[in-house]
């Protein structure tokens, strides 16, 4: 384990894998700051003791990295600039999310309602109907400033604005740590995500070849890969963005097999098509397609 002065890593439950992620703990004696507190609630509160935390920040708007918000209600939210009015508005969130793109307006209410009650039924491949959807959106939120210092108690760190993962979503760098959170750049075997109607394919490559760049010893995944060196980062970044060529290649074989564009989900690009009976998978499984379809006909146009 690496050991920052003020900055520490809660890793989070079943090794952060989606819907958990690795959350970060900054505490220098008179603050305490948490950033994406969606470690689970265990960790979470294991971490933070009985002390209150103050600030929580948001690197973007998706479940994992907010779902924790809720537990810490004196704590005042912040929130990157593109996403605030996600907070508290979910259809915001749905329409950033591809909710609105695929089942519209009434299927947007719906899931609202939903996700208002507690106990409504789980898919178990999505946290599609967590009640904490609801909760951890509820407050209020101040944005924060893009690729500016900003001082949380003694501890400088820039948000990096890192488009593609969602619009606003950003990557925490602290200068005097010499660390990244590169979060949801998380060099995982599954790939890229980039599948909310907010999503960019060529912004997200951009963007992960932008924060190997920066001046820092130790990169955080937000997810299962973890603390890993500058060196090793930059090590297993093309083979990680070499997923996106994967599935285009076999985008294009599949409509070159005669497959019609509308019948390629059945397929499954991203996910297997057994777990497209969750409704969020189906969807998201579309929105990639459609994205995959859009960046193949403007390189020929
Ligand atoms: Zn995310």
């Amino acid at each position: 384990m690496v050991n920052f002065k003020y900055i520490k890593a809660i890793p989070g439950s079943n090794n952060s894998k989606f819907p958990n992620c690795t959350s970060l703990l900054i505490d220098d004696g008179d603050i305490i700051a948490l950033i994406d507190p969606g470690a689970g609630q265990g960790a979470l509160l294991n971490a933070t003791g009985n002390c209150r935390v103050n600030i929580l920040i948001n690197t973007h708007y998706h479940f994992d990295h907010i779902s924790g918000n809720y537990l810490f209600p004196d704590a005042q939210l912040f929130v990157n600039p593109i996403e605030i009015d996600c907070f508290p508005n979910l259809k915001e969130v749905a329409k950033l999310l591809g909710i609105e793109e695929i089942y519209g307006r009434e299927g947007t209410l719906d899931w609202i309602k939903r996700v208002s009650a507690p106990h409504s039924p789980q898919s178990e491949f999505s946290p599609s109907n967590r009640h904490e959807w609801w909760m951890s959106t509820r407050f209020s939120a101040s944005p924060y400033s893009y690729d500016r210092e900003w001082n949380i108690g003694k501890v400088r760190v820039i948000m990096i604005h890192t488009p593609g993962h969602t619009s606003g979503f950003c990557c925490p760098y602290f200068p005097d740590e010499g660390l990244v959170y590169t979060g949801d750049i998380d060099l995982t075997n599954f790939g890229p995500w980039y599948a909310g109607s907010d999503g960019s394919i060529e912004k997200f490559i951009a963007s992960a070849y932008r924060i190997a760049q920066l001046d820092a010893d130790w990169f955080l995944t937000g997810h299962q890969v973890g603390m890993i060196t500058k060196a090793e980062f930059i090590s297993k970044l093309d083979q990680y963005i070499d997923i996106i060529d994967k599935r285009n290649k076999r985008l294009n074989s599949l409509l070159e097999s005669g497959i019609q564009p509308k019948e390629l989900h059945q397929y499954g690009l991203l996910y297997s098509p057994e777990y497209q009976v969750d409704p969020w998978i189906y969807m998201w499984e579309r929105i990639t397609i459609r994205k995959h379809l859009e960046l193949n006909s403007s390189k020929k146009g």
